[in-house]
């Protein structure tokens, strides 16, 4: 893409919030009753779609891995083929609550973004809880999916509610990172 050419919008972020709706809806009651955080994003990913999810020491040794500069990292990909989620095992170590935005963000892309068997390698800048517009419109949609199904709204209100607006009860309950809680209650409220 030169870079005269518009870049395309994402979806709209009520579109986003709908099809993340929709998956949760669709989640059996013995997996997830619909009710109580946090969601169970692996399960969810391995019993409702089938995806694996590991978490991979190396990342650039998957099949296709672009090459990274230093202080660079893969944080999540996809591969399509296998129907396999990696997760950075380094990351998932240091920031647990990372590892479950980066499955809804490669989740997001299974669901969103499969055209085929390709895979699709997210870089640390690209798996973001908070605002980025710069990103491409497919991470930004990604990041959007992934707040939108680990933190339902109407679930994210009345807890925000209960805990008369505690940020760090809320990041407890809902198992998120501050900054991804934060984004969230400010697009919900
Ligand atoms: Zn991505």
């Amino acid at each position: 893409m030169t870079p005269t050419e518009p870049r395309p919008d994402p979806a709209p972020v009520e579109e986003l919030e709908k099809r993340a709706a929709e998956v949760l809806a669709a989640v059996p009651d013995y997996v997830w009753d619909g009710r109580q955080p946090p969601v169970p994003i692996e399960e969810i990913a391995d019993s409702c779609f089938g995806l694996l999810v590991r978490e991979v020491e190396d990342m650039s040794a998957a099949p296709g891995a672009p090459q990274v500069g230093p202080g660079q990292s893969i944080s999540g990909l996809l591969l399509a083929s296998r129907g396999e989620i990696w997760v950075n095992a380094g990351e998932a170590r240091e920031w647990p609550p990372r590892k479950r935005f980066t499955i809804a963000h490669e989740l997001g892309h299974w669901i969103l973004h499969r055209t085929g068997q390709q895979a699709l390698f997210c870089r640390h800048g690209s798996v973001e809880e908070s605002d980025r517009p710069e990103l491409p419109p497919a991470e930004v949609e990604a990041n959007a999916f992934a707040a939108a199904l680990l933190m339902p709204a109407d679930l994210v209100r009345a807890h925000h509610r209960a805990c008369s607006g505690d940020l760090e009860q809320l990041c407890l309950i809902f198992d998120s990172s501050e900054r991804a809680m934060k984004r969230r209650l400010a697009s919900v409220n």
